[in-house]
């Protein structure tokens, strides 16, 4: 069966009487060249184990099971479960699961599942949990090799954004610290059923063996970066000042030890940077 195929995704929605569901952000894939290119960037071999977040009918998870070793998909939609389950009846090496993806305990769930195996997500998500999935996956601390998403456009940009630029922010230096975002393609609505309203991008996440700095506490890190970026046209020492409670002469100090002007803002800083005024900065 080629889900891919419009027709055929039309036949089946229609057939079982599918309703979209607004609400859990349904668009389903119908592009094939953009099937091909999720499947060939994520590099998926016999050896690896696939979570996929939102299969929906079932179009990518049927290339994936071509590819992998075994694929787990959550859907939390009850009416796609016997679609699904009629899909793919042709596959023994997957495993259909109706759940919301954001309750699950995710590194239970993969380690319970993994056996060993390489873990690669790939998911084409819905736009309205696409942060908060991200964020689950790296704070579960499962070791992933890598997370091949697509998301909408902006947000692939803001994750690969660097310093200076506008969509540079705390979620560029949270994933940029786990791993290495690479933009693969942009996607128009024209690819989906239906038509989202923004376009899209396929986004790879490689996953660092090592975080790309050093840093004495990552959580303390990460909270100096979030309030950097909570007030964006404050200076970062008005805005680690007034979130954190630091002595703003300890900043300014530190500030000057790195040869940094006093009204550097946190959208200026490399992840480099963040992490030695971490280093030095006392703790709170
Ligand atoms: N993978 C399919 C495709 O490419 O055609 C469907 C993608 S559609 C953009 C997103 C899918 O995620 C839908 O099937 C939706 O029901 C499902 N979904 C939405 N919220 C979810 C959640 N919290 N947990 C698991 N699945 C979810």
């Amino acid at each position: 069966m080629k889900l891919i195929h419009p027709q055929e995704t039309v036949r089946i929605i229609q057939e079982n009487e599918f309703h979209f569901q607004k609400r859990f952000g349904q668009n389903f894939l119908i592009d094939e060249n953009i099937l091909k290119k999720i499947i060939d960037c994520s590099h998926i071999t016999n050896e690896d184990f696939v979570l996929e977040i939102g299969p929906g009918i079932g179009t990518l998870t049927e290339s994936l099971c071509n590819a992998a070793s075994f694929v787990s998909c959550v859907e939390i939609d009850s009416k796609l479960i016997p679609i699904l389950q009629n899909t793919l009846k042709d596959y023994s090496n997957v495993e259909i699961i109706q759940h919301d993806f954001l309750k699950l305990n995710i590194r239970e769930f993969i380690n319970n599942r993994s056996s060993g195996r390489p873990v690669k997500v790939v998911a084409n998500l819905p736009y309205y949990i696409t942060t908060p999935i991200i964020m689950s996956l790296l704070e579960s601390k499962v070791k992933l090799t890598s997370v091949t998403i697509m998301v909408q456009q902006e947000v692939a940009q803001r994750i690969c954004a660097l310093p200076g630029s506008k969509d540079y922010g705390s979620l560029s230096l949270f994933i940029q610290y786990y791993t290495s975002p690479k933009i693969i393609a942009s996607v128009p609505p024209t690819c989906f059923i239906p038509r989202p309203a923004v376009s899209s991008s396929i986004l790879y996440l490689d996953f660092l063996t090592n975080p790309p700095v050093d840093v004495k506490n990552p959580d303390k890190l990460f909270s100096i970066i979030r309030a950097s970026f909570s007030q964006r046209r404050k200076t970062l020492a008005n805005a680690l000042s007034a979130n954190l409670r630091i002595p703003k002469n300890d900043i300014l100090t530190t500030l000057q030890g790195l040869s940094l002007q006093k009204e550097i803002r946190g959208e200026d800083l490399s992840l480099y940077e963040f992490a030695v005024i971490s280093d030095r900065l006392p703790d709170f």
